[in-house]
């Protein structure tokens, strides 16, 4: 399994204004490594020490998987963001499968943004593939498309410190800057097309 938590795939300042480093730092640091650090505690001397991160994920229950499912979405949500990112998708493979699926990026907007401000309490809105077909779904707390027949695609966290540091109960706000100006178009054309 993987006993560090992977580098950020950017500065803690990158995604300023739309996230604070601090919130970066505090999320990066203390949950993210935060739920590593009990993953670690919790399959210590037992056989899960042996297995792969997805692998946990998939078949463990209760604090394991909590802390296993987090330390997942937490670098899924890392890579779904990158600096200048967001807004329509340059024409190519992501934009025909949004123009698809969501009938167009608009579509896909306001259905993630949905998705997102429907979850009540904390967890994650997610675009994933399913049957060929894209889709928006939301999950609750830990909880992941890794254990189900979909593949995820992008994430947002909705868990409130991803956001409130910067826009307390905004959730809105922070939904639509994601989408507008930070998903890593890359990303998820590299998980559409592996
Ligand atoms: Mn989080």
């Amino acid at each position: 399994m993987y006993f560090e938590v992977p580098a950020l795939p950017y500065p803690m300042d990158a995604l300023e204004p739309i996230i604070s480093s601090k919130t970066i730092g505090l999320h990066y640091e203390q949950h993210h490594k935060g739920y590593m650090k009990k993953l670690r505690a919790a399959v210590e001397a037992t056989p899960e020490a042996g297995k792969s991160l997805e692998d946990i994920v998939r078949t463990s229950q209760g604090e394991v998987f909590n802390n296993a499912a987090q330390v997942y979405n937490h670098t899924f949500f890392w890579h779904s963001m990158k600096p200048g990112g967001g807004g329509v998708p340059p024409k190519g493979p992501v934009l025909d499968f949004l123009n698809r699926d969501f009938g167009g990026w608009e579509g896909f907007r306001s259905q993630f943004i949905a998705a997102g401000m429907a979850r009540f309490g904390s967890g994650w809105a997610w675009l994933v593939l399913e049957d060929g077909k894209g889709k928006i779904l939301s999950t609750a707390d830990a909880q992941t498309p890794l254990t189900t027949s979909a593949k995820p695609l992008l994430t947002a966290d909705v868990w409130e410190h991803a956001y409130y540091l910067d826009y307390q109960n905004r959730r809105d706000t922070f939904l639509e800057l994601f989408c507008d100006r930070l998903i890593n178009w890359d990303f998820v054309r590299k998980n559409l097309n592996t």
